[in-house]
């Protein structure tokens, strides 16, 4: 019987266009799942389900495979790979999609492996809410922990399916953009709150540059994005955030708040990597070392003390009440 991963996920494998302040590269190797599979390949176990067209380079599926990520439901069949193509020219903290081709995944059913369906932590990345609900279904036990995430053109073409698998998941991750389109609020706060009533334990909202916010239901925590000089790619950031916060969940098997306070501090620092340069190149590059140096970086950057002694601020008197 083949190894049951930590970690299962659901969501593109694509090539990618982009065009940023830092110039255009065309065709790089991207897609929710892959950014999420190597992302939290450096703390987990994790398999990827997704497909392919026969376009799709060998090499790209054997330096997955030599990261220990099983792609052994990466199915490759006639057509072409899913393509899509964005600009931040406008925004480095929002994508504009130019163009999107689903090829493959138009006719893409997902059959999970029997050790597939007993993974204790599932991700259902950014792909048809009707694929993601697709694999949460055939799971043969509930996993511990299903997160997933989603984007605007889902919320447009597909919100009846994506609304009935928010209401089965845990956590939901979504950027802030999208956050507002899909609950109709004008806050990030708002947003969350309305999410949380459809029985998720925690939302959290991606905000590109000014970090990220866990609303839990139990506690808030802002984590805030590591203050890079330059920017070259934000492509990816969103799913490299998940694969480690859902990464570094898995690894320790630890669900509990202050496990969650620490995989959003986790997801920071891969997607401060995944930004840094174009496509996969820098996280691809990146050894326990650096993983380590930007954790405690971003410990540096959030320390405070608190004050002692039950004194409080130091308010003026004729403020007291
Ligand atoms: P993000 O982490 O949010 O920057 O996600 C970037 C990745 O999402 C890119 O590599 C794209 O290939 C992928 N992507 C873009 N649009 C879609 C879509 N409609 N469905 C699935 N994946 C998408």
């Amino acid at each position: 019987m083949p190894e049951i991963p930590r970690m299962l996920v659901v969501g593109s494998v694509a090539y990618d266009s982009v065009d940023t302040p830092s110039g255009k590269n065309n065709d790089q190797l991207g897609g929710s799942a892959t950014y999420f599979s190597v992302s939290s390949s450096f703390l987990t176990n994790v398999a990827v389900v997704a497909v392919v067209g026969a376009d799709f380079d060998p090499g790209d599926r054997a330096m997955l495979s030599d990261r220990g990520i099983d792609t052994s439901g990466l199915v490759q069949v006639d057509g072409n790979t899913f393509r899509w193509s964005g600009s931040y020219r406008e925004d480095l903290n929002d994508a504009v999609t130019l163009e999107t081709q689903l090829n493959v995944f138009a006719d893409f059913s997902p059959e999970l492996g029997d050790a597939h369906k007993r993974s204790p932590f599932l991700f259902l990345a950014n792909i048809d809410p009707n694929l993601q609900g697709s694999v949460l279904s055939q799971m043969s036990t509930r996993p511990k922990m299903v997160a997933c995430d989603t984007m605007n053109l889902w919320i447009d073409n597909a919100r009846p399916a994506l609304v009935s698998l928010i209401n089965h998941v845990d956590i939901l991750l979504i950027n802030e953009a999208e956050a507002l389109q899909l609950t109709g609020c004008d806050g990030v706060a708002s947003a969350a709150e309305n999410l949380l009533e459809s029985g998720l334990k925690a939302v959290v909202i991606k905000r590109g540059e000014y970090g990220a916010v866990t609303f839990h239901r139990e506690f808030t925590f802002a984590v805030p994005a590591y203050p890079l000089i330059s920017v070259v790619d934000p492509t990816g950031a969103g799913d490299s955030f998940a694969g480690g916060f859902l990464g570094y969940l898995s690894s320790v098997d630890d669900t509990g708040h202050d496990a969650i306070r620490r995989a959003a501090v986790v997801g920071s620092v891969m997607a401060s990597f995944a930004v840094e340069s174009y496509g996969l190149d820098r996280l691809r590059s990146l050894s326990a070392s650096d993983i380590n140096a930007r954790f405690d970086a971003f410990v540096e950057l959030t320390r405070f003390h608190p004050l002692g002694g039950g004194q409080g601020l130091p308010v003026r008197p004729q403020f007291n009440n």
